[in-house]
């Protein structure tokens, strides 16, 4: 069974040296008491949670798998994940990020991001039960009525009751425009809403006392389109004006998808047969209202393959140590033993430094993200509320589509690491593998994710956010000028910064001219956007780690090996990424449809 340690020390580089999120965050009103040490000692105890409590059920939960009562509509999930969520709840983790006035702790998000990171590594499937929820609590914080608030908040903010998104249907997935799912308004009020849902998340289970549904779904009068489209508060168990559980609603599971990873997490197909709802926010404008969800969901997903790199990572590294096989090519390592361990094998080590450089690139921009985000949620300056909005927005499909499909890359590493044995159920590492892949799919495909980017975040604006965070890395760049040791990290940042200018003008220019040019080109271009924010942040940590290497500490010495490895063996990636972005659409467009 695979191990997991929590990555406190990386976690702690980032936040507090990398980043100085006390001083940045001290600034905010909602969080001018927090310090360092409350920050650790919550990652702490929190890592202590997740590998303690969590990790034990991956395994089995992944054999076990989730069961359908096909005549109580019930799901059954894995043995064990019911009690570590009544453990997780007992422990107020739910509320570490929510707002007081709603029974939360009020702490940063920024923690509560790291937390989940944890907890992903440790157990992504059970991950998702309370994952959603926090999603559905931040969509009703933001466009829920003061009655709305007052019956729901309460109960996610204490995990007694949990929250799914309910969007997608069998023939509509990312066009949500399609959807068919009606909502009849009734006379006092309510609304009774009748379709089909697929694929949600946590749709259905034991582990809480109700589960809070927010639903898509279309009024009779809704225009056609994304724009006829209104959201719904969807309750398992009517909540009667006391906050009490009334009856059992007209939603129920009534299959369970049969699927490729994340066996612990019941995917549901959701039937509604006139289940009674209320309304949340504006009539046809329910899309705006879900982005807030979809949009914290994005930032989620990015870290599960964080979490996923991470624990994968780890395994592998104690499994390369420990694996004899073959002897080093420049003689041998360990002559004492029958052959030399794994790890002294260049492609290996290649493989390991990939998973670790994904790991520490992803923490550090995942890190920064969500401290925009904090900024944007609680600063008192309306420009910097208005700039971190800004960099949130663009940086968001960044994470969830380059750290998802780094994710899928370092997992696989990692089970190539094992040989024969990673594709053995009792190794873990296939499992990583298969939970991995579903991250690059759901919440709008990578492929979405880099429309969004290219599309809307860069060209739509011309470019101005994306100047915006050049210019907070030309800044680096300039200060580093001088600096002999830093040169071998600020050329290549310099370089990759003036070719993500020229590529994304060539591109702006093409789709004047045919927008299709932007379909063609938006994969590679989200993926060198994506290198260019590591190689920024990774030279950030070189430079820390230069100045601190001669304490002694090993930790630095790492950081400087990695932020090395990721330079001279990763970042060279994005010239064939540039080649085939500037490829552009006519290789692509060129054979009839009917020669496929
Ligand atoms: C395990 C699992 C859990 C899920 N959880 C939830 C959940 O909790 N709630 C929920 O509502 N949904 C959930 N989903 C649904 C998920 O978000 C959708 O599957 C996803 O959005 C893609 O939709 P689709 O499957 O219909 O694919 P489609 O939309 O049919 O896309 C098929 C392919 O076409 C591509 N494509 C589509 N449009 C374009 C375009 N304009 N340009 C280029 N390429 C395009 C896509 O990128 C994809 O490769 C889940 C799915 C799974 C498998």
């Amino acid at each position: 069974m695979p191990s997991y340690t929590p990555p406190l020390r990386d976690m702690q580089f980032v936040l507090h040296e990398l980043l100085n999120v006390v001083d940045e965050l001290k600034m905010l009103p909602a969080h001018a008491d927090i310090d360092v040490d409350t920050i650790n000692a919550v990652l702490e105890e929190g890592g202590k949670f997740c590998s303690e409590v969590i990790a034990p059920i991956n395994l089995s939960g992944d054999k076990e798998g989730c069961q359908l009562d096909k005549v109580t509509h019930e799901v059954t999930t894995p043995k064990g994940f019911k009690e570590a969520y009544k453990t997780y709840v007992e422990g107020g983790w739910p509320a570490l990020s929510c707002d007081p006035a709603y029974g939360g702790q009020g702490l940063p998000f920024t923690v509560n991001q790291f937390f989940y990171e944890m907890l992903n590594s440790a157990n992504q499937a059970w991950t998702m039960y309370p994952g959603l929820s926090h999603g559905a609590y931040e969509c009703l914080h933001a466009h829920g009525t003061e009655e709305q608030k007052r019956l729901y908040l309460t109960k996610l903010t204490s995990g007694e009751w949990t929250g799914t998104m309910c969007l997608t249907e069998p023939h509509c997935g990312t066009d949500l425009g399609m959807l068919r799912t009606k909502a009849e308004p009734q006379a006092d009020g309510t609304y009774k809403l009748t379709g089909g849902k697929i694929f949600i998340s946590a749709g259905e289970h034991a582990l809480a006392d109700n589960i809070v549904h927010l639903v898509l779904a279309r009024l009779p009068d809704a225009p056609p389109g994304t724009k006829g489209i209104s959201l719904f508060i969807v309750p398992k168990f009517l909540v009667n004006a006391d906050g009490s559980l009334g009856e059992r609603n007209a939603i129920f599971c009534s299959g369970l998808e049969h699927k490729m990873g994340i066996h612990g997490n019941s995917t549901c197909q959701m039937t509604l047969d006139g289940a009674v709802g209320t309304l949340v926010g504006q009539p046809h404008r329910g899309l705006q209202a879900m982005f807030v969800m979809m949009n914290t969901a994005r930032l989620g997903v990015g870290n599960q393959s964080l979490g996923l790199t991470e624990v994968a990572y780890q395994n592998a590294v104690a499994y390369a140590k420990d694996r004899l096989q073959m002897r080093s090519l420049s003689g041998p390592k360990a002559p004492d033993k029958a052959a030399d361990p794994i790890i002294v094998h260049p492609d290996v080590r290649k493989m390991l430094l990939t998973a670790r450089a994904f790991a520490e690139g992803g923490r550090m921009l995942q890190a920064y993200t969500v401290l925009q985000a904090d900024k944007a949620h609680a600063s008192d300056d309306e420009d910097e509320r208005k700039d971190a909005e800004a960099e949130l927005a663009l940086l968001t499909p960044i994470i969830k589509a380059f750290i998802t499909d780094n994710g899928w890359l370092a997992t696989s590493h990692c089970m190539q690491v094992y040989g024969g044995h990673g594709y053995i159920h009792e190794w873990g590492m296939e499992q990583f593998v298969r939970d991995a892949r579903i991250n690059m799919l759901y919440e709008g495909t990578n492929t979405i994710q880099s429309l969004d980017l290219l599309g809307r975040k860069v060209l739509q604006n011309n470019g101005a956010t994306l100047k915006k965070f050049g210019k907070q890395i030309a800044a680096f760049i300039e200060e580093e000028g001088t600096n002999e040791a830093m040169q071998e990290f600020v050329n290549p940042l310099a370089d990759i910064g003036d070719k993500v200018t020229k590529l994304t003008q060539e591109l702006g220019m093409k789709a004047f001219g045919n927008p299709d040019e932007v379909g063609a080109a938006a994969v590679d271009y989200l993926r060198v956007v994506g290198h260019m924010v590591f190689a920024y942040f990774f030279a950030r940590a070189a430079k820390i780690a230069l100045t601190k290497e001669a304490s002694g500490d090993p930790f630095y010495r790492a950081k400087l090996a990695t932020a090395r490895f990721y330079f001279a063996k990763l970042l060279p990636e994005t010239a064939s990424l540039i080649r085939t972005a500037r490829a552009g659409l006519k290789p692509l467009m060129e054979m009839d449809e009917a020669l496929f």
